[in-house]
């Protein structure tokens, strides 16, 4: 497209979570302004531009992100990419801007980008990058050209994933990938956190078993090495969060999970959150009872936890 001539001035990157996509943007501005002729594939990592950018200082590039402790982009923060645009390029090859999350913009935050969008200054790029593409506004998407990065090529990711795990065998870093719906980073984001690779597997059996994609006891055999006490923990926190999500209360997405927003929001929608709020009720009893001189046989626990968990979020 660059080498056509044929970019525009408003890129939208759109990607599922954990594929790198904020990345992807930052590369690319990065090898935009890369002064080194004639372009290769990459930006050169070595000329001023590049140098400029790696230390976080170039001057003909701006980060937009919600401010810290805030979930949205506001208007005002919109507003000052015209103070950004109005001075010219430093260095002659344009201005750029990546919005990201672009769908975390509230309506006025975005109306305020239309008029950007509408009225490009001249030598301006803006590059949004987003993972939910639908509540992005019609009228901004209408305005970018769309560049969708849903997937990325499997061996390249097994292979970037194993450079990032020198000390996991082939086995690991296959199992990781696949636990992670083939999103590398979430990958190594479980990898470095084995609680998040254990709950994800409990949280997609927990939506295979809903579907009817799985039995419980068939479950409750899977998961059989794991030892009693973790396993209840893990349900426990995962309920939790299960019944906060229900009311909005905390983003169940940003967690590692191994499913992606479009397959988890039904999910959660679908749930009751009073069958929850009985199955927490029998959770903690049960944490209770193995704590005590009661503590009844492991195997037929694990049975009783997974068939009241499938009871507990079948409609
Ligand atoms: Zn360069």
């Amino acid at each position: 497209m660059l080498q056509c001539g044929r970019l525009g001035h408003a890129l939208l990157f759109s990607a599922r979570e954990w594929l790198g996509a904020e990345q992807l943007g930052h590369d690319f501005a990065k090898y935009i302004l890369c002064e080194t002729t004639p372009k290769k594939t990459q930006a050169c990592d070595a000329c001023r531009s590049c140098k400029l950018f790696q230390a976080g200082n170039h001057p003909d590039f701006k980060a937009l992100n919600p401010a810290d402790g805030k979930k949205n982009i506001l208007i005002d923060q919109v507003r000052e990419l015209l103070d950004f645009y109005s001075l010219k390029s430093h260095y002659g090859a344009g201005k750029i801007v990546l919005i990201f999350p672009a769908d975390s913009m509230n309506r006025a935050a975005s109306n305020a980008l239309l008029k950007l969008l509408e009225e490009p200054p001249s030598g301006a790029l803006l590059l949004l990058v987003a993972h939910r593409f639908a509540e992005i506004p019609m009228t901004v998407r209408s305005r970018c050209i769309r560049i969708p990065c849903e997937r990325v090529e499997e061996a390249s990711s097994i292979q970037w994933l194993s450079a990032q795990l020198p000390t996991a065998d082939q086995d690991r870093v296959d199992h990781l990938f696949k636990q992670s719906n083939g999103a590398p980073l979430k990958a190594l984001a479980m990898a470095k956190d084995p609680n998040l690779d254990q709950s994800a597997a409990i949280l997609k059996s927990i939506v295979d078993l809903e579907q009817n994609r799985a039995h419980p006891l068939s479950e409750a055999k899977a998961f059989g090495d794991l030892p009693l006490e973790e396993l209840l923990d893990n349900m426990i926190s995962i309920t939790t969060q299960l019944i906060l999500a229900k009311f909005g209360c905390v983003n169940f997405y940003d967690r590692a999970s191994p499913l992606s927003i479009e397959e988890l929001s039904p999910f959660i929608d679908h749930l009751n959150s009073k069958r929850l709020y009985l199955f927490l009720d029998f959770l903690l009893h049960s944490k209770g009872l193995i704590a005590s001189n009661a503590r009844p046989r492991e195997a037929d626990m694990v049975a009783s936890l997974w068939l009241g968990l499938s009871d507990a979020i079948r409609s």
